[in-house]
């Protein structure tokens, strides 16, 4: 890639400079028209330049996918669900099933029917995916299509509605790589420079297939994937293709807020369901050790304070480093353990704007040990920002906006002593910074990043390893 030269950048702590961009990499930085540049220029007339911003959590396949399908966020009950789908089914290609996303049950009365879709669709699959991904609404036609036994509700919940669902999701697979490439190619429009694929289904060898990718990706490895792992020989980090490398060991050991499957310290309200612990402590350690061997950084998703507190136990024993995925809600003690051993936490703000309401109803009395996002970083914590995209949009603004405001459609702040600044959530998104010898991973922006303008923030102009990937200018 020829060199260029981004001239009068707007830099944090640097004031107005000249940055020189070659073989990828920031090459110098030099006061504005300091010195005579050696390469072509672009002027970013005094814009404010930021390291490029990261997503690190997304379920790649699964958001680009999830366009195509009938949206359901806005449906407040099973029956406004089916009549989505209804209205879908004339639509519905022979031979695949219909699919719904987006379903919000934590806030209906009680499980839905199967026999309402299979009222609808005696014939046709139909599944209505939850928008957190844990659980899953189907009929019938899909338990035959599938060979699975589905009970009088149709709700699949873990690891039977992810197996499900991946399986649906492979039915298009021969499309996805397609989609998958324009989906991407539009992130540089919010200054993405890369992100964490935590896809279900053998991200890494997808990546192996797929064209290079236009962003960094991390390609994430689930432990039914550990022996082609383990033949593949690659380690974190190592490439896979371009810019794809591979990712972490990420293991899901209990359930989400949404599907009431989060593993608590105290019973869901009116039961004595603590939700699901889908991966026991042991087994946990020796997925932990078996990673350890293969060179694979773990990535453990854990919601509830109970699961927390058993990843932050497994670390502990095993002395591994790594990183806890979500780590929604966090006793005390815990935070201060997870300081302590020195484990990353990788928080998606925008899920706390969505979950309000759940957080209310099934967390009430813990609410303050929940998304704590200001004590984590406060406590020394690396703590890195995500979307857990198609749960919430890909878009890193919305997780800067939500961790800096707490806030979003005029409602009041949300627990606000958990903000964090601009400049904090901005370093929370990025992995590189702006300084001679780092990755030319960049964004100039086209306003100035004010808090009430966060979630709408324009981008100017992308960079990824050098390359252009957007420009306004
Ligand atoms: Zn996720």
């Amino acid at each position: 890639m020829a060199p260029v030269r981004l001239a009068n950048a707007r830099v944090d702590g640097a004031g107005s400079v000249d940055v020189d961009i070659d073989s990828g990499r920031i090459a110098a930085l030099s006061p504005a028209g300091s010195t005579v540049p050696s390469a072509d220029v672009l002027d970013l007339g005094g814009r404010r330049l930021i390291p490029g911003l990261w997503d690190e959590h997304v379920h790649v396949r699964t958001w680009a996918v999830s366009s195509r399908r009938v949206d359901v966020r806005a449906a407040t009950g099973p029956q406004e669900v089916a009549a989505l789908v209804r209205a879908a089914l004339p639509e519905a290609e022979p031979g695949l099933p219909v699919v719904a996303a987006g379903m919000r049950d934590g806030l209906w009365g009680g499980a839905p029917s199967r026999l309402l879709l299979d009222d609808i669709a005696p014939d046709v699959p139909v599944m209505v995916v939850s928008s957190d991904l844990h659980s899953s609404w189907s009929n019938a036609a899909l338990g035959r299509l599938l060979g699975i036994d589905l009970d009088g509700t149709g709700m699949l919940r873990e690891a039977a509605s992810f197996a499900a669902a991946t399986r649906v999701e492979s039915m298009v697979a021969d499309r996805a790589d397609a989609w998958i490439g324009e989906a991407l190619a539009d992130l540089g429009r919010r200054g993405v420079v890369g992100l964490v694929d935590l896809d279900f289904d053998d991200a890494v060898r997808a990546w192996e297939r797929r064209a290079a990718p236009p962003v960094r990706i991390d390609a994430g490895v689930y432990p039914h994937d550990l022996d082609a792992a383990a033949e593949r020989g690659a380690r974190t980090g190592d490439p896979i293709n371009g810019l794809a490398r591979v990712g972490p060991l990420k293991v899901i050991t209990d359930g989400s807020l949404g599907t009431r499957t989060a593993y608590c310290h105290a019973p869901y309200p009116g039961t004595a369901d603590r939700g699901v612990l889908e991966v026991p402590p042991e087994h946990l350690e020796s997925l932990l050790r078996r990673g350890a061997e293969l060179g694979l950084t773990p990535a453990i998703h854990a919601i509830g304070d109970a699961a927390n507190a058993l990843a932050l136990d497994a670390f502990a024993r095993t002395g591994i480093r790594g990183r806890i995925e979500h780590a929604q809600l966090l006793t005390d003690a815990d935070l201060a353990r997870m300081a302590t051993l020195r484990i990353g936490a990788s928080i998606q703000p925008e899920h706390m704007l969505d979950d309000r309401e759940l957080v209310a109803r099934y967390w009430g009395d813990r609410a303050t040990d929940a998304f704590r996002i200001g004590s984590l970083v406060a406590a020394g914590i690396d703590v890195v920002l995500g979307s857990d995209a198609p749960v919430t949009p890909l878009d890193p603004w919305l997780a800067i906006s939500a961790a800096v405001t707490r806030a979003r459609d005029g409602d009041p702040p949300w627990q606000p002593a958990e903000a964090v600044d601009v400049r904090t959530a901005l370093r929370l998104s990025a992995r590189s910074r702006i300084a001679v010898g780092e990755p030319a991973d960049l964004a100039a922006l086209g306003d100035d990043p004010e808090p009430h303008r966060l979630r709408t923030m324009p981008v100017d102009l992308t960079m990824v390893a050098g390359r252009i990937t957007h420009s306004n200018l």
